[in-house]
């Protein structure tokens, strides 16, 4: 797989009054051309905080990236200079977050936002960005986008809103986009057209795309690759049916456990993961998850599991795939 970022060994703390949080403890990714990864986890796992450092967004102070390199295009996003990275952020990497409404400016047309974009960093005239604005809208279906290229983002409905946003970060072409939870807000129905929408746009347009989920469902819908972070790591990543069909890490089997299925009845209970995540104040010296894993060992509690190769393109960092640990039989199958 040719990729297009690659993530080394990424380290962020955020240094709070209460004292240092490890959000971020060493975390590897790859992206590979035109393909879109998952990060998958549960809240505080690290996800979203990795997607910043990317953009070199994390608020600092208090946050800091401590270690690692964000590969990207021939040059480390972590060493380029503010300007640089200003150039590359809307050009190079588009992004969309959860809620539009707080990143899209509530004072200026939807059209000036996505022109804004095109006459900076594609030196189109008004014109000519204009007219893009219009056809970027069009593209993700927004009816009548003469009209709508002219209204305020209180005239758009939520879904349009998040529609707008791909139309901004998708404008100048990048080579990736990242989203963070872009759907979370969104009811049901609206939810699976947006997905539907960047499913389509990402085949169309070959953008890579990083997306940040806490949905499985999500996952299976739109994903090649997925990474599961747990506890401000990567504990499992590989192809998406391989990670589905084939789990090695027990935090995935219960992540697997508790997704609702396809012939999911109502009177059964979902299986939610017991216990909570680690404490990124005092981050436990072994694996993450030794405490609630219901297979941990001695050493799991001690020292940080390594991480295995299952194949070229399946990681596992768990004890239990060390040649001498007893094999565990049971692995849930989920049907995608
Ligand atoms: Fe469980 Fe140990 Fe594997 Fe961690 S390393 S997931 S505690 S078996
Ligand atoms: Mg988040």
């Amino acid at each position: 797989m040719e990729s297009i970022l690659e993530i080394k060994n990424l380290k962020v703390t955020f240094h709070t009054h209460a004292g240092p949080v490890h959000a971020v403890r060493g975390v590897n990714l790859k992206v590979g051309k035109g393909e879109a990864l998952a990060i998958v986890g549960e809240s505080g796992s690290g996800k979203s905080v990795t997607a910043q450092a990317i953009l070199r967004l994390i608020p600092s102070p208090p946050g800091q990236m401590e270690e690692g390199e964000i590969l990207f295009a021939g040059r480390d996003l972590a060493r380029v200079s503010e300007w640089e990275m200003f150039r590359i952020r809307g050009s190079e990497i588009g992004m969309v977050f959860q809620d539009p409404m707080t990143s899209l400016n509530p004072t200026m047309t939807v059209g000036k936002q996505i022109m804004e974009g095109l006459m900076w960093h594609q030196q189109l005239t008004r014109e000519d960005a204009r007219q893009k604005a219009v056809e970027m809208l069009r593209l993700v279906g927004i009816p009548t986008p003469e009209k709508r290229v002219n209204q305020f983002p209180h005239e758009f409905s939520g879904g349009m809103r998040q529609r707008a946003m791909i139309a901004i970060a998708l404008s100048c072409n990048p080579k990736v986009l990242i989203a963070d939870e872009p759907t979370t807000a969104l009811d049901v129905t609206i939810q699976a057209q947006i997905l539907e929408l960047m499913k389509e746009l990402q085949e169309k347009t070959e953008t890579a795309i990083i997306l940040i989920t806490h949905d499985l469902g999500v996952v299976a819908e739109m994903a090649q690759q997925v990474a599961v972070m747990y506890g401000g790591k990567v504990v499992e990543s590989g192809r998406v049916e391989e990670i589905f069909h084939h789990s090695r890490h027990p935090y995935t089997w219960g992540l697997m456990a508790s997704m609702p299925r396809l012939d999911w009845k109502r009177e059964e209970e979902l299986t939610p993961i017991p216990g909570s995540p680690p404490d990124l104040f005092d981050p436990p010296l072994g694996c993450p998850f030794a405490d609630r894993c219901p297979h941990a060992m001695h050493i799991c509690h001690d020292e940080m599991p390594e991480v295995y190769s299952v194949s070229e393109d399946h990681q596992v960092a768990c004890w239990l795939e060390h040649p001498q640990a007893t094999p565990v039989s049971q692995t849930p199958q989920v049907q995608i």
